[in-house]
């Protein structure tokens, strides 16, 4: 060991001495995180800590990620290939099992081919970045996940935040700048930590007015929203107004990676062009040969997608009897408890977790300032005894600790 990096005590010191300073102070904000282990089990629970809790906090909506077909079609592909794809897609490492899985998402997604990225954050970034640049004019909501906010800054184009949902300073904002060469808006479908779905009609009608263009990113709306679950760009009947449509595999479907579908002009662009997945070694095979199954389950089992509604629905109303509110405009399987204060957020989670449930603590830079909450995630896995127990136990844990939730648009008390 670096003698160095030992004081007197025997204890460990950092080399960068100012990071105790900086962890104190996120501390002391209640804004530090821990880091911990979950395991999976079957059907909607994991254990963590040695407790074995409902999953209330992961992305699965639609109990993909440990089904015994998705797993059989990874080990299938393991068994005869490597596990990693040893090289960057453009080089050497993509494999039959990518290619089907493009194939396979281009028809889920009703269009014409589909590129594959390492991740969801990764399709984001390198997308906004291949397509937009320091002379273009980007309009993003404020409450866009951060990795549409990153893929922006890195374009280097001129970039604007607008409140959730403002669509009149979105409009004012696209219409002020004359000398712009292409103007960009950027957003959510289903907003992640709020819950509730982009107006994308109106988006499309002030993006035509405005001559510019919409870029969704459906990593809350593929396989939950939709007709066939292509997401709420399906659900609202806008499909063909929007000019990049971004996914990912990590959520309903259960697996890993990102993707955009479209025309095969934009695909051979971002194929040559989105260095996110030029610069970035390939997808495993196996996760591949997974999403694959997955996406085919998808489109096999709509029963999925309507229990996930139903648990949904069911889990609002036992809130909505319990007398806890939740953000208004909220709907679906995301569901929002604001309690603005980060430290609320962070016990009433662990008090829940004493309970059986886990549930997500969101704090500041995921959300904004006093909005700290719980984030709820309804799967199709959840049966509606645990959702009314779980509806039951947030009402009595808010009581003993003396809170009252509300919602995002209400100012915090002085
Ligand atoms: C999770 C998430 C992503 C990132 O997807 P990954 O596949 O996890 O990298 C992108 N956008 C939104 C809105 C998300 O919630």
């Amino acid at each position: 060991m670096n003698l160095k990096l030992v004081s007197r005590d025997g204890g460990l010191m950092s080399p960068l001495s100012w990071i105790a300073d900086a962890l104190q102070d996120l501390k002391s904000q209640g804004l530090l995180r821990r880091r911990r282990v979950t395991q999976v089990l079957p059907e909607g629970w994991c254990e963590v800590d040695g407790r074995r809790v409902l999953d209330c906090a992961s992305n699965d909506y639609l109990n993909l990620a440990g089904d015994a077909r998705v797993i059989a079609a990874a080990v299938e592909a393991l068994r005869s290939t490597s596990i990693g794809a040893r090289a960057s897609p453009l080089v050497c490492g993509r494999s039959p099992w990518h290619e089907r899985l493009e194939h396979r998402i281009a028809c889920f997604e009703a269009q014409p081919d589909a590129l594959l990225f390492p991740t969801g954050m990764a399709a984001n970034v390198g997308t906004i970045a291949a397509l937009c640049g320091a002379e273009d004019l980007i309009l993003c909501d404020r409450a866009n996940h951060a990795s549409l906010v990153d893929g922006c800054r890195l374009s280097q184009a001129k970039f604007r935040v607008y409140r959730h949902d403002d669509l009149l300073t979105l409009e004012h904002e696209l219409r002020k700048d004359s000398g712009v060469r292409r103007r960009w808006i950027v957003t959510d479908s289903v907003f992640s930590m709020d819950g509730d779905v982009a107006p994308l009609q109106q988006l499309c009608d002030i993006a035509e007015r405005c001559g510019a263009e919409l870029i969704v990113d459906e990593a809350h709306g593929t396989g939950v929203l939709g007709e066939n679950g292509r997401g709420a760009c399906e659900a609202l009947g806008v499909e063909h107004r929007v000019a990049v449509r971004i996914g990912t595999l990590s959520k309903a479907v259960g697996a890993q990676g990102g993707f955009v579908a479209g025309h095969p002009d934009l695909i051979d662009y971002l194929w040559n062009r989105a260095r996110s997945q030029v610069y970035s070694t390939a997808l495993s095979p196996a996760v591949c040969a997974a999403a694959t199954a997955a996406l085919d389950i998808i489109a096999a089992e709509p029963w999925r997608r309507t229990r996930l509604e139903a648990a949904s629905e069911f889990f609002r109303t036992q809130l909505r009897i319990a007398g806890v509110e939740t953000v208004f405009s909220s709907t679906g399987p995301i569901v929002p408890v604001i309690l603005r204060d980060p430290n609320a957020a962070v016990e009433l989670a662990a008090q829940l977790e004493q309970r059986g449930f886990l549930v997500g603590s969101i704090r500041p830079p995921t959300v904004p300032r006093d909005t700290s909450r719980l984030r709820i995630v309804v799967t199709t896995a959840h049966q509606d005894e645990d959702l009314a127990r779980l509806a039951t136990a947030i009402r009595e844990e808010l009581g003993k600790a003396g809170l009252q939730p509300g919602d995002r648009r209400s100012r915090p008390k002085p």
